[in-house]
């Protein structure tokens, strides 16, 4: 695989304390933060604390106990938040990646959003 990391992305600020962040979570390998722009009551984003791309690049590159980390946060993340589909109302998993997928922030991100009827997946084309 020949994904390039730009290091001078946005998140990669965050990771290295140069933007603030409204942190919801931090582990050892995970960094979960509000989006600046949420698009429901509840818009989290969830970032690995390695140099990861896209969504496919950390689940090739990443390891295993980077990966277990950031699945565990995700479930932590949900149930904190009140938002998963067996106690609460459910919510959705996002995680665009490049051109197609409408990535602008090129450090690979988990989208969790909740706290209202979310539509359908994808617009028609
Ligand atoms: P994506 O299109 O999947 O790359 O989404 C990037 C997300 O990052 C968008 O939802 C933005 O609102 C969000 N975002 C950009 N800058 C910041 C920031 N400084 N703090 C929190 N969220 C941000």
């Amino acid at each position: 695989m020949s994904y390039v990391y730009d290091t001078e992305n946005i998140f990669a600020k965050i990771l290295r304390g140069e933007i603030p962040n409204n942190t919801v979570l931090e582990t050892d390998h995970t960094l979960a933060f509000e989006d600046i722009r949420p698009h429901a009551p509840v818009h989290i984003l969830v970032i690995p604390k390695g140099a990861y791309v896209t969504y496919d690049h950390f689940a090739a590159e990443a390891s295993d106990e980077e990966i277990l980390d950031f699945t565990r946060a995700v479930a932590k993340i949900c149930k904190t938040a009140g938002i998963t589909a067996d106690e609460a109302a459910g919510c959705r998993f996002i995680s665009n990646a490049g051109e197609h997928g409408m990535q602008e922030v090129p450090h690979m991100h988990v989208h969790i959003l909740g706290g209202r009827p979310l539509g359908r997946l994808v617009d028609p084309a």
